[in-house]
């Protein structure tokens, strides 16, 4: 028998970021449940080494190989391997010593990383949405195969999963995503037009990073956490409903058959559902502070404004045409998003050119692995002539 004292060891892909930080508290806090075994970062090299030297894992991947050397010389003396390029994540995730991957990792970079994963049959925490989203069937299937959990980190999806605990028998009518509205709730299209990065960066409920943030401004963060949705529960499009909650307590919401709903509630914390995830399927003990009712005498809700938040829609309109819409509303998000954030384009262009790039890419019903990958590339490639 396993005993019960055996730690989980974690491959956190994507350490220096939002979410992988506050994975590395979690862990922090329970270092009798948790070990690390892989931490990987795109080029924040100091970070990566701080959070090596601190957590011992077996080994690190760089992405950028420019930084490799000096990490690689700084890390044989404490016995960690160190690897470059992207590539190596797809190795690491497959090592022997890994229980459960978390991807962490930002845009479609999470893509081969998880297959590479989900193959070796280790079970995933997954709080890069956007491999979902980019071939959702695809991963769904393979994990399907080879008995791979997919264990939601997004905290509405993590809320849905709580919910379905021991109801996994019963129907889901429908689903409710809560959204906090962003920044700009309310809004009206003549306000959005003169938006700077700045106003945009400053999320009013979550701290994360800076693409996910953007996200949230023009509402394709709830657009992709639909396409997400329909992969991880396996719904149609008229089953996942979107709400706006600026509270953000109530995480999401599931109807079931007999018209009963369930939600799950909170403060907005994302150390919680990365907990839940990695310790999944045990609850474990947290010093998260605790909701009280009387901090909040009211909690709000308002419809979600596809009109006036296009991307939404659009999300939408992927996930109703199938095939590879949705990759290619994806690429072509990461390029207007990006060029936003380096103030190459306004607020308004991001999902003005994310539509037109739909319309404009090529489309496969049925695709394979390469026909997304090929996807990705042309709408990534339209975008930027767009820009
Ligand atoms: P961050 O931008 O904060 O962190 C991204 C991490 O991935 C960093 O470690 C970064 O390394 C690494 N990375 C970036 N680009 C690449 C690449 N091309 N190849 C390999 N590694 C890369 O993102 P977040 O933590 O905010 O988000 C991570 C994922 O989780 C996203 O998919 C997001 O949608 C999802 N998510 C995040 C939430 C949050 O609260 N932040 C909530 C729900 C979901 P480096 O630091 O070196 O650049
Ligand atoms: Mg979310």
């Amino acid at each position: 028998m396993e005993s019960t004292t055996k730690k989980k060891k974690i491959a956190l892909l994507g350490s220096t970021g939002s979410i992988g930080k506050q994975a590395l508290d979690v862990i922090r806090q329970h270092p009798d449940k948790f070990e690390v075994e892989v931490l990987t970062a795109y080029s924040n090299d100091e970070l990566l080494l701080k959070q090596a030297l601190e957590f011992k894992p077996n080994a690190v991947v760089i992405v950028d190989e420019s930084k490799y050397e000096a990490l690689s010389e700084r890390l044989w003396k404490e016995n960690i391997k160190t690897y470059c390029g992207e590539k190596s994540l797809e190795d690491v995730v497959q090592m022997e010593g890994v229980d459960l991957v978390l991807t962490a990792l930002v845009g479609y970079s999470g893509l081969k990383p998880t297959i590479a994963a989900i193959e070796a049959k280790k079970p995933i925490a997954l709080a890069n949405k956007e491999t979902l989203v980019v071939a959702g069937d695809l991963i769904t299937d393979l994990a399907n195969k080879n008995h791979v959990p997919l264990l939601p980190v997004d905290s509405e999806h993590s809320a849905i999963f709580q919910c379905l605990a021991g109801e996994f028998h019963n129907k889901i009518e429908k689903i409710y995503l809560t959204a906090s509205g962003g920044p700009f709730r309310g809004w009206t299209t003549e306000q959005l037009a003169g938006v700077t990065k700045a106003q945009a960066l400053k999320h009013p409920n979550w701290e994360m990073g800076a693409k996910i943030t953007i996200d949230s401004a023009t509402l394709m963060n709830k657009g992709l956490e639909v396409i997400e949705a329909k992969w991880l529960f396996q719904l149609e499009s008229h089953q996942i409903e979107t709400v706006v909650h600026p509270q953000s307590i109530i995480h999401s919401v599931v109807q079931f058959e007999d018209g009963s709903m369930k939600a799950q509630m909170g403060l907005p914390d994302m150390k919680l559902p990365i907990q839940y995830a990695m310790a999944y399927p045990q609850r474990i003990t947290s010093d998260f502070p605790r909701f009280n009712f009387m901090d909040y005498p009211e909690l709000t809700f308002e419809k979600t404004d596809q009109v006036t938040f296009k991307n939404l829609g659009l999300a939408y309109k992927a996930l109703d045409l199938g095939g590879t819409a949705a990759c290619a509303l994806n690429a072509a998000n990461e390029i207007t998003n990006a060029a936003f954030l380096q103030d190459k384009i306004k607020f308004l262009d991001i999902a003005n050119i994310n539509e037109k790039v739909m319309d404009a890419a090529s489309f496969v019903k049925k695709p394979s692995l390469d026909d997304y990958v090929n996807s990705n590339t042309e709408a990534r490639r339209i975008a930027t002539e767009m820009l």
